[in-house]
């Protein structure tokens, strides 16, 4: 289905759920540059808020994101605190400013929190905001769900859900250390649908150690048949050097890559089969779902939660190691909870990192974000064309991407490659290879 062509697989690349990617974040920004964006945001602009929740019952050795163990209910109560406070201190600095369309939690696991001050940041959210009937988003580790999250998440109109399921093959689950019964997913996802949560989504992977192609197939045939809305099948991205919990998990038990993209082309065909609509390049969903809605739209963005039908140029990132993204900055807060805690509990913004978006900055975003979710764009208006076109020599060759005049177009065998062909537009790209895993 896929041709395979391994030596454009071999370069490492971003995700590119921001451009410039977070691999040039610097330290030359920080709480003024946030002020001086806030202040940017229109009265009436859509402004979406994510709430980052840096903790988890328990932590998977595949984990990439910026979470702890919830061990200590002390220090969760006091980052909530913090949380709230942050909330209040940008409600305060945005002056009434923006209407929040958008609340999306994440983490983590928001669900290491207790219910009881879930309710309390999003009535916080409610009284500093101006919102707009916002669409209101959760990741849920389904281990520890029960019926008092389900009824808090129906009482606060979520009607989004994530789910961790990554797999249902427990010598598969052994080996990443996230053991995970198939019952607790068809109970969160019963407990789920009886609260309103209208749109399910569930979180595959592949390529994980001792993970074989019927292992998969039988996690894809068991997702099914729980008909979750939307999926999104990610690699497993192997980077012991950038995550020490990695070193936990056997890379001798690690598939190849051949094998990783016969696992990619698997899913990808099981899923279409079974009636899902590929959206971007990882993700796939009912047709009825807003997301697949906005894909045959053209309307399909790229943030930091990934694919998303959430068109807002605002996005106010919450929480320690949270990203906002604004048309002119992309500003990171302190990733170190201790730290962060310190910062806004001297009433200060907790920017660390981030940097300032050239024009030329957001041209090339917009670009790669319009090639990763229509797949094409025009690049007349880059400033190096005829180098991009020589690094697109190989792709070209192959017949996965094709010019019509200044216009890419990447093809529908091409969506392995899609991260690698957009990556010859990013001018930081041979800077920073080392920090990112394999485009499959
Ligand atoms: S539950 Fe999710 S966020 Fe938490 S450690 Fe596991 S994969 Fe990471």
């Amino acid at each position: 289905m896929w041709p395979y062509h391994p030596d454009l697989l071999a370069t490492p690349v971003a995700r590119y759920t921001s451009f410039p990617t977070a691999a040039e974040f610097g330290d030359d920004v920080g709480p003024r540059d946030l002020q001086a964006a806030l202040a940017a945001v229109g009265e009436y602009e859509p402004v979406s808020l994510y709430l980052h929740i840096p903790y988890c019952r328990e932590i998977c050795w595949y984990c990439g994101c910026n979470t702890g163990a919830a061990n200590r209910s002390g220090r969760i109560s006091a980052y909530l605190q913090r949380l709230g406070e942050e909330i209040d201190l940008i409600a305060r600095n945005l002056e009434g400013r923006g209407r929040v369309h958008r609340i999306a939690w994440g983490g983590g696991s928001p669900n290491a929190i207790a219910p009881e001050a879930f309710d309390a940041l999003m009535l916080r959210i409610g009284q500093a905001f101006r919102c707009d009937d916002p669409v209101v988003s959760i990741e849920l580790d389904p281990r520890g769900f029960d019926t008092k999250w389900a009824d808090t998440l129906g009482r606060n109109n979520v009607s989004r859900a994530s789910l961790g399921v990554q797999t249902f093959a427990p010598h598969v689950q052994e080996a990443i250390g996230r053991v995970q019964p198939h019952a607790d997913i068809v109970r969160t996802v019963a407990e789920l649908r009886g609260a309103g949560v209208d749109s399910i989504n569930f979180d595959l992977m592949y390529g994980l150690p001792g993970q074989s192609a019927d292992d998969l197939a039988e996690t894809l045939d068991a997702a099914i048949a729980m008909c979750p809305d939307r999926l999104a099948v990610f690699g497993y991205a192997h980077v012991p050097h950038l995550l020490p919990r990695q070193r936990q998990i056997d890379a001798a038990a690690l598939p190849d890559g051949r094998t990783r993209f016969d696992q990619a082309g698997l899913a990808y065909r099981k899923l279409c089969d079974a009636g899902y609509q590929p959206v971007g390049f990882d993700h796939f969903a009912r047709p009825g779902d807003a997301i697949a809605v906005a894909a045959r739209a053209g309307m399909l963005r790229r943030n930091f939660q990934g694919f998303t039908e959430d068109g807002s140029e605002v996005l106010i990132g919450l929480g320690a190691s949270a990203i906002s993204a604004f048309p002119g900055w992309l500003l990171q807060n302190e990733k170190n909870a201790g730290r962060y805690h310190l910062q806004i509990g001297n009433g200060r913004l907790a920017t660390a990192r981030g940097l300032r978006r050239s024009p030329l900055d957001r041209l090339t975003g917009r670009l790669i974000e319009l090639l990763l979710c229509t797949g094409q764009a025009d690049l007349t208006d880059l400033p190096d064309l005829a180098a991009i076109r020589h690094r697109l020599a190989g792709f070209e060759r192959e017949e996965l991407v094709t010019w019509s005049g200044n216009r890419l177009l990447i093809g529908e065998r091409a969506l392995p490659y899609a991260r690698g062909i957009v990556a010859t537009l990013d001018p930081y790209r041979q800077h920073s290879r080392n920090r990112f895993s394999s485009a499959v």
